[in-house]
């Protein structure tokens, strides 16, 4: 079905409805920039706050849509602020699940009544907006669940529930959380081998019985079972056997990634549709033109995504102990990434390093991890950077800094042998240590081989007529979005 031959009131009509932060909204946006390739009449739902942000950083062509990919927004109850909200994880769980279902049930029904746009047909919603479910319930259509994060992750946010069970979290009291606690072995969940508590997604690590977190993610994951299917952006080769463990406990789970890799081969990036960007802050495209003047895997690249702050000494300690590797570096450095407002790069190691070293405050990420001059990746693991840095063959430095993000960490360092772990209490010898490593040691030559075989499989399972995950995304499309 081609979006040139069948007239807009005729589409399938999807809605999608990301999670209001980065790391969300960019693979639900791929996701909608897909469906709109076969075909779909798109409604893209952000959070008011992040539809102006949109408007803010990209211009008003970012929401202005086209006639079949249309904006839409719905507040996400919380109090109107300078304040970035889309760091403050716990208050936007809670303010999405008890504010936006209202909104959400209004704009679907004056989606419906509109004449020039087909009725929808179906709901494509984040995992962690599960709010949706009713109103996809009441409209009598089918909905869909995108968990954005690792198959491993997942799992492990499925199994939240037995560490409760067993004791093992909420905890006594803080005094509790030593490094006994988090070296307990974690033998139970199918498929998920050598474990310790530490590798378990950190919302568990609570002494609050009351802790929104813990109690989002047992409620989230048990709704997961109410939606037609779930979509996971990861691969078979990657994760397959996690993938499978999960197939038996929760509805259909399609893995349809790496998407970036999906959305190139399916949709030309000069076309319109192609062009459509999700970023909340303003690209930096400079530091590609600083990139093609740099030798092959010769750059560090350090990102710590869009949620993580750091503190002053964590900055301070990551400054000299890449300053003392000599070696060439790209930094982003988001205006947000620090807490306080006196925490500033030191004066001294700007001057030191000024010869190399790239500084910037958001860049072109996957364009960034797929350049050839970036040899290592010193990332905090959320799950599209490290998807990205796999797709790119960059072996990484990982330093988790919350959620499933430490799940990613023991999964690539240990399954995929792509990482090297750094301690959460970050100091500048071992920065410089591990960063050497990465770029010319011999663990760091076999991680980099390791990344460029994954890489090769993550292509094989997007680019192919039979990789994987198109096959699944077309089984997908078929039987749960268009129920052929
Ligand atoms: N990103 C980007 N430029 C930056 C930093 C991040 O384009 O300077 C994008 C990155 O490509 C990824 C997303 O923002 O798609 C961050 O998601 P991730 O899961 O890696 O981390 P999170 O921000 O959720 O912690």
């Amino acid at each position: 079905m081609g979006s040139h031959v069948v007239p807009n009131a005729q589409k399938p009509h999807v809605v999608c409805v990301p999670y209001p932060a980065q790391g969300h909204i960019n693979p639900m946006m791929k996701m909608a920039k897909l469906l709109d390739a076969k075909g779909f009449h798109v409604t893209f739902c952000n959070t008011v706050y992040n539809h102006n942000r949109l408007l803010r950083s990209r211009g008003p062509n970012a929401v202005d849509g086209l006639p079949s990919f249309r904006f839409e927004s719905i507040p996400d109850g919380l109090p109107e602020t300078d304040v970035d909200v889309t760091q403050d994880i716990p208050s936007l769980c809670e303010s999405t699940s008890k504010h936006c279902l209202a909104p959400f049930k209004e704009l679907l029904r004056q989606i419906n009544a509109k004449d020039d746009v087909p009725p929808v047909s179906c709901i494509l919603s984040d995992g962690c907006m599960s709010f949706t479910l009713d109103a996809a319930e009441e409209l009598g259509v089918p909905e869909v669940l995108f968990w954005t994060t690792s198959a491993c992750g997942f799992l492990a946010y499925l199994y939240y529930y037995r560490f409760i069970e067993k004791g093992l979290s909420p905890l006594k009291d803080e005094s509790y959380l030593t490094k006994e606690y988090l070296d307990t072995e974690i033998d139970w969940i199918p498929m998920m081998k050598n474990l310790r508590l530490k590798d378990i997604p950190s919302f568990i690590r609570t002494a609050n019985p009351d802790d929104i977190m813990l109690n989002f993610l047992i409620r989230e994951t048990e709704r997961t079972k109410r939606a037609s299917a779930i979509i996971l952006n990861t691969f078979d080769d990657l994760e397959h056997d996690v993938i499978q463990s999960m197939q038996s406990i929760i509805p259909p789970v399609y893995s349809i990634g790496p998407l970036h890799l999906l959305e190139k081969q399916e949709i030309g990036e000069d076309s319109e549709i192609g062009q459509m960007g999700s970023n909340l802050w303003r690209e930096e495209a400079e530091c590609l033109d600083w990139l093609n003047t740099k030798a092959q895997n010769s750059v560090v690249y350090v990102n710590f995504g869009s949620i993580t702050v750091l503190n002053a000494k964590q900055l301070a300690e990551f400054a000299w102990g890449l300053a003392a590797t000599g070696k060439e570096f790209l930094w982003v450095i988001r205006p947000d990434l620090v807490a306080g407002d006196e925490a500033m790069v030191p004066h001294e190691f700007l001057t030191e390093t000024e010869d190399r070293r790239m500084l910037a405050s958001w860049c072109p990420q996957e364009q960034v991890l797929s350049h050839p001059a970036i040899g290592g990746f010193l990332t905090h693991c959320g799950w599209n950077s490290m998807l990205e840095s796999l797709c790119g063959g960059v072996p990484m430095v990982c330093w988790p800094f919350f959620a499933e993000q430490q799940t990613n960490c023991k999964f690539s360092c240990d399954e995929w042998e792509v990482g090297i772990e750094i301690g959460g209490d970050v100091k500048r010898e071992e920065v410089e240590a591990v960063v050497r490593e990465l770029m010319d040691g011999e663990k760091g030559k076999k991680m980099r081989v390791k990344a460029q075989e994954w890489r090769r499989l993550a292509k094989e399972a997007t680019e192919h007529k039979q990789g994987s995950s198109v096959v699944n995304f077309q089984t997908f499309v078929s039987k749960v979005l268009l129920k052929e």
